[in-house]
C-alpha cells in the first residue's frame, strides 16, 4: 500500500485537462498526460518508476511530488452469490477529532456485466428515513481521487480473479453525489474518458435524492445516466421519507428531470422507489405514481427495502410488490423490481453503513439546515 506523501498530488483525482495542466507546470508537453493515463488506467500501474516511456527526469520529479494511491482496504467480504463488498479507509474531516472513517463499495457480478457501486461522501446529510447511511450522519465529501480510486482499486482486485472486470459504475453507495458536485464531476469524466476507464455514458449512473439546482448543472456538464430516488408519489409522503423534498418538491424535481432528458436526447430516467410496507406500497399510490410519469421517458425501479438494525420500516411482501408493479405496467409505465444481491454481507442498497464518526453536520431531517453542497 502506498504511503501518501504529505502534499503530494494524487494523480487519480485529475481528469485529463487537469493532468495536462499538471504536466505542463512541470515543463512537459501535453501528451505526457495521455502517457500517464495509459499506465494508470489501461495497465493498472501505480508505480511511476515502471513507466519506462517517460523520461528519467520526469519519473524522478513525479516520485517526489505525486502519488497514484487508491483508498486502503480495511475488509473485503465475498457473498455466497459472488457479490463483493469492501470497507475502505477514509481519513476524518480535517480539524475533527476522529481520524479514521470508512466508506463502502460493492461489486455485483451478473451475466454479461459487472456493476460497481461506489460512494461519494463519508456518510450523508440528507437523512432519508429508510437509509442506513443517512442514519449515520455526514462527515465529509470524498476527494476526486477517492471516488476514482474506488473504481481503479476494484479493477485491480478483480483482475485475474476469473471475474468480469467492472463494466458499469453506479454512484449509489454512501452519500449524495450531487452534494459533492465539485469532486464528482472530474470522476465522471474519467469514467467515460477514452484514455480513462472508457465506459460508455449508458454505463455510468448517478443516483440522486433530488438536488434540483445540481440536476440543471449536470445537464450542462455531462450526460451520464440519471437515477432519481423518488420513493413517494406525493409531497406529503415524500417530505417524510426524503427530507430534501421540503426544499425541492416533486413538481420542481420532475421539471429538472425532464430538462435533463431534453438535453440528453433519447435517454430515459430511472426513478427508484423503495417498497416500504403500508407506507408507499398501495395500489392507489402506484396509480398516483403512474400519473406523474405518464408519457415520459421514465422507468421505475422498485427496490425491496433492505432492513437494518433500528429501522422502523419493513419491506413490502412480494405479492404487494407484484401488485404495485402490475398497476404501473397496466398504465404503460416501464417498471422492474430490483433483485437484492449480497444480502448475506449487508451489501444491498442503503445498507452501506461504513463507519462515520464525529459528524460535522446535523442531519437534514432534524432541522432543515443549509446543506453542505460543494459547488
Ligand atoms: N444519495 C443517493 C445515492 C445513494 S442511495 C440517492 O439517494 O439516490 C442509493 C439508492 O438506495 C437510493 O435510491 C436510495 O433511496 C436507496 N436506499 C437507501 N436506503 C435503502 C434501503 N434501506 N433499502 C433499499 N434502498 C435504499
Ligand atoms: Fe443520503 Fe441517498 Fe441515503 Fe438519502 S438515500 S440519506 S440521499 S445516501
Amino acid at each position: 500500500m502506498s504511503v501518501v506523501k504529505d502534499s503530494a498530488t494524487n494523480l487519480l483525482g485529475l481528469a485529463q485537462p487537469e493532468l495536462e495542466a499538471f504536466v505542463a507546470a512541470l515543463g512537459e508537453p501535453k501528451f505526457r498526460a495521455r502517457q500517464l493515463m495509459h499506465w494508470i488506467y489501461k495497465r493498472g500501474v501505480s508505480d511511476v518508476a515502471l513507466m519506462t516511456d517517460l523520461s528519467k527526469s520526469l519519473r524522478e520529479r513525479l516520485l517526489e511530488i505525486a502519488v497514484i494511491a487508491p483508498p486502503e482496504i480495511i475488509h473485503e467480504h465475498v457473498s455466497s452469490d459472488g457479490t463483493r463488498k469492501w470497507l475502505l479507509r477514509a481519513e476524518g474531516a480535517p480539524g475533527t477529532a476522529v481520524r479514521e472513517q470508512a466508506i463502502e463499495m460493492v461489486f455485483i457480478p451478473e451475466p454479461g456485466r459487472g456493476t460497481l457501486c461506489i460512494s461519494s461522501q463519508v456518510g450523508c446529510a440528507l437523512d432519508c428515513s429508510f437509509c442506513s447511511t443517512g442514519a449515520q450522519g455526514f462527515n465529509r465529501n470524498l476527494a476526486s481521487h477517492e471516488i476514482v480510486g474506488q473504481v481503479w482499486l476494484a479493477g485491480q482486485r478483480l483482475a485475474g480473479g476469473g471475474e468480469r472486470a467492472v463494466s458499469n459504475v453506479v454512484l449509489m453507495g454512501m452519500g449524495e453525489p450531487l452534494a459533492n458536485y465539485r469532486n464528482v464531476l472530474p470522476a465522471l469524466s474519467l469514467f467515460m474518458d477514452d484514455h480513462g476507464f472508457d465506459l460508455s455514458r449508458r454505463r455510468v449512473t448517478l443516483s440522486t435524492s433530488g438536488l434540483v439546482p445540481q440536476i440543471y448543472r449536470l445537464a450542462e456538464d455531462t450526460n451520464v445516466a440519471l437515477a432519481v430516488s423518488l420513493h413517494a408519489p406525493n409531497d406529503a409522503l415524500r417530505d417524510q421519507l426524503v427530507p430534501i423534498n421540503r426544499k425541492h418538491p416533486i413538481a420542481e424535481l420532475l421539471a429538472a428531470c425532464w430538462h435533463y432528458l431534453d438535453k440528453q436526447n433519447g435517454r430515459s430516467i430511472t426513478f427508484e422507489y423503495v417498497m416500504l410496507e403500508d407506507v408507499n406500497d398501495q395500489p392507489e399510490q402506484a396509480r398516483e405514481l403512474a400519473r406523474l410519469l405518464a408519457g415520459r421517458d421514465a422507468k421505475v425501479n422498485l427496490i425491496p427495502f433492505n432492513s437494518f438494525p433500528g429501522t422502523r420500516y419493513r419491506c413490502s411482501p412480494a405479492p404487494v410488490i407484484d401488485r404495485f408493479l402490475g398497476e404501473l405496467r397496466e398504465r404503460a409505465i416501464t417498471a422492474t423490481v430490483r433483485r437484492t444481491r449480497g444480502a448475506d454481507i449487508d451489501a444491498a442498497c442503503g445498507q452501506l453503513a461504513g463507519r462515520v464518526a464525529d459528524r460535522t453536520t446535523v442531519r437534514l431531517g432534524r432541522k432543515l439546515l443549509p446543506l453542505v453542497v460543494q459547488s
